[in-house]
């Protein structure tokens, strides 16, 4: 009977979600089922072979794709040709996992070694049926039904044990049998040495695998970002780290770690650390939306965002490596960051040089499609501006119409009466009895 019971949930376990929710409907209602439940059984969709732009409802790109028309991306259909490594499936990089699915990614490498807890339903993505599965498989398995045109790796391992972190280097270097590595984009964001990734998140909650992230991403000299959320579940950062170029997590480190405490001791039986949805969702979306802009070149990609959830604060911040950092890795990725430094400087010089060029004479008036047309103001008014300010202030005021009147004086245009009403006279009082004069005032009543 155990077998029979262990059988019959395995052959559950592997449905789909919406096999899943039919059969769940099936047993609590007879197997008469629910149209409304059979119709939100979708069909699972085919791969799309090249993005579009068509904007047809059952296009799941033409909202992306839109991005381009309005100018924010340059090419979005970039997106299929990165590689990301997402190392840690929790509140974090589950939710980080289905929004760049969503988003079209080209691959994704998801790490975890846990299994899903009922513990976990206070955050976003995994589900009640999900429960005993490993977060690996489970996420792979829900991010395929989302997205099929997504490529999954997953991998079920621990990655601070030894056979762990050279399993984690392994997999970012060499695809595993059966799968294939992107090559980099042209021009695109830059890979690790010998790396098939354009860019690993780090959404783990501990600082030893924060280590172990930070010392593989140091020796192959691969670009990631580091996330992270308070105990207390009411803050959280993000950070972009460029091995040489930015601090490394060990330039750094916490103050718990600098005062030489361990981490592990830290932890009591019985007591846990706090967790919201909403300080995982926004800083998994902040994670994301900085890697969105890191790959698809857009906006300004921050080197370090915070967010304090009880104040509404977002600090932002620069981290420049340490020269004395413990890593060695980091201090030879430096020395190798300042020995390009020239070359850095002629291309800088070159690029603007290029957009010197380039830069056209600015149209005042060109012929468009609305039939708009700036026309010559009627005096006055068409002298001032010109500075490229877009706010008015800094322009003359207009003409007004007959009977009204300015009630203050145009900035402009004061007259002598109000500079006189206004002026400072000279004074033969001393500067100490000016001092006692102000003192007295500030005092108050
Ligand atoms: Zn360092």
């Amino acid at each position: 009977m155990a077998a029979e019971v262990a059988s019959v949930v395995a052959a559950f376990g592997a449905l789909s979600t919406a096999d899943q929710d039919k059969v769940r409907e099936a047993l609590l209602h007879g197997d008469k089922g629910n149209a409304a439940v059979d119709n939100a059984g979708a069909k699972p969709r085919g791969k799309i072979q090249a993005m579009s732009a068509e904007v047809v409802d059952s296009n799941p790109y033409s909202r992306l794709m839109a991005l381009q028309r309005m100018g924010i991306v340059a090419n979005y259909q970039d997106i299929r040709s990165f590689t990301v490594a997402i190392v840690g499936m929790g509140g974090v990089g589950s939710v980080a996992a289905e929004m760049l699915t969503r988003c079209g990614i080209g691959r994704l490498l998801l790490y975890d070694y846990d299994t899903v807890e009922l513990a976990n339903m206070n955050r976003l993505f995994f589900r009640p049926e999900h429960v005993g599965m490993t977060k690996t498989d489970a996420a792979a398995k829900t991010l395929a039904e989302i997205n099929p045109d997504v490529e999954l790796e997953s991998f079920t391992s621990n990655i601070t044990t030894v056979d762990g972190f050279e399993g984690f280097v392994r997999s970012l270097t060499q695809a595993p049998l059966g799968f294939q590595a992107e090559p980099p984009l042209p021009g695109g964001p830059v890979r690790g040495k010998g790396s098939r990734v354009d860019l690993v998140l780090s959404c783990v909650d501990n600082y030893e695998a924060r280590m172990t992230i930070n010392q593989a991403c140091n020796e192959l000299g691969q670009p990631w970002m580091e996330s992270g959320v308070s105990e207390d579940a009411v803050s959280g950062h993000i950070q972009l780290l460029l091995p040489g170029e930015t601090a490394c997590f060990a330039c750094v480190p916490p103050l718990v770690v600098a005062s030489g405490i361990d981490e592990r001791t830290l932890k009591r039986e019985g007591v846990c650390a706090a967790s919201l949805p909403t300080t995982m969702g926004m800083v998994a979306g902040l994670l994301v939306q900085n890697s969105l802009k890191y790959l698809l070149r857009f906006g300004t990609v921050s080197r370090y965002l915070g967010y304090n959830a009880l104040a509404d604060f977002f600090p932002t911040m620069e981290m420049r490596p340490n020269v004395q950092c413990d890593n060695a890795a980091c201090r030879a990725r430096q020395a190798e960051y300042a020995a390009l430094a020239p070359e850095r400087e002629a291309a800088a010089r070159a690029a603007q040089a290029a957009a010197a060029a380039v830069e056209e004479p600015q149209v005042v008036h060109a012929d468009n499609e609305w039939g708009i047309a700036v026309e010559e103001g009627d005096g006055e008014g068409a002298a001032a501006g010109g500075s490229g300010q877009q706010s008015g202030s800094t322009e003359a005021a207009p003409a007004l119409p007959d009977g009204i009147q300015y009630l203050m004086a145009k900035r402009d245009e004061v007259d002598e009466s109000t500079l006189a009403e206004l002026a400072v006279g000279r004074t033969d009082t001393s500067l100490d009895d000016l001092q006692k004069q102000l003192d007295a005032l500030n005092s108050g009543p």
